[in-house]
């Protein structure tokens, strides 16, 4: 298979490092983002200790700058980016009715804008290379909303018009463009909700279990393989049937 430069974003997160490393085992040569170096340094470690090396670039993807510098730095040192996964993101729940403007744009920022902030400076590449492919890891809650995340299923909703539009405009360009939204998967982001609301978040999923990272990066190699090249414009439902229907 043709190994190609991809850049998962939040690459050291829960699911990010499963994506990473599964990427890596399809021969990729992957890159991730940090912004704290301490961390980034213990993550890396990790890695080469299971046999992995993920290059880490600093880069907060919420902000245009950080997010053009990021490119611009992994593409300096690896090449081109061919795969573009974007799965940073963030929580900050409360109701709305006590959202602060803080909570709104930080997720806003995180979540939603740091897609175009990364996207846009692979996109031409993309096109004029005749191949690409962009992933958002959404969420199961930018379907069906969530009590306390308004902030949180806009900006994994606008990630669904933004896929099909991109997906649109690529689609002669040989770039496709999708969305993968899991449903609630054993990492940090989910073992933070207090422990009675996990239970009963569990007892509503058909599996009974949570999600697994590595189920969400299956997905992920799956839509990146050269063989998906019709697949565009897709939402992929990951979630144990928590989820089911349109
Ligand atoms: P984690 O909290 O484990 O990881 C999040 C990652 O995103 C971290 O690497 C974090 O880096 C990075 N990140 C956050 N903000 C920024 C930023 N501004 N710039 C660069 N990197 C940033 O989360 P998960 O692995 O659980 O989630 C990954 C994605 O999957 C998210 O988009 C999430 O919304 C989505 N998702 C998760 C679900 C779940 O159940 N876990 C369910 C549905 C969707 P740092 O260490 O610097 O904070």
């Amino acid at each position: 298979m043709t190994s190609r430069v991809a850049l998962v974003t939040g690459g050291t997160g829960g699911i990010g490092s499963a994506i990473c490393q599964r990427l890596a085992d399809q021969g990729h040569r992957v890159a991730s983002n940090f912004r704290n170096a301490e961390k980034a340094q213990q993550w890396q470690q990790k890695m080469q200790a299971k046999g992995y090396d993920i290059a880490l670039f600093e880069g907060d993807v919420a902000d245009p700058a950080s997010g053009r510098r990021l490119i611009d730095s992994v593409e300096a040192a690896l090449g081109p980016v061919e795969i573009l996964i974007n799965n940073a993101g963030i929580t900050r729940d409360t109701t709305f009715h006590r959202m602060s403007a803080e909570q709104w744009h930080d997720v806003i920022n995180t979540n939603l804008n740091s897609v175009f902030n990364v996207t846009r400076p692979v996109i031409e590449g993309m096109r004029k290379r005749g191949w690409g492919r962009v992933i958002q890891i959404s969420s199961i809650n930018g379907l069906k909303g969530q009590y306390g995340q308004a902030n949180y299923a806009a900006a994994k909703a606008g990630m669904h018009g933004f896929t099909i539009s991109l997906a649109r405009e690529n689609a002669g360009f040989g770039i496709t463009v999708n969305t993968i939204s899991p449903g609630y998967v054993a990492t940090d982001m989910v073992m933070a909700v207090p422990e009675e609301v996990r239970a009963k978040i569990i007892a509503d999923i058909p599996t009974g279990r949570l999600g697994k990272p590595e189920e969400i990066a299956y997905a992920v190699a799956f839509l990146v393989a050269e063989e998906a090249a019709w697949i565009t414009g897709s939402n992929l439902d990951i979630n144990g049937g928590h989820h089911m229907g349109w």
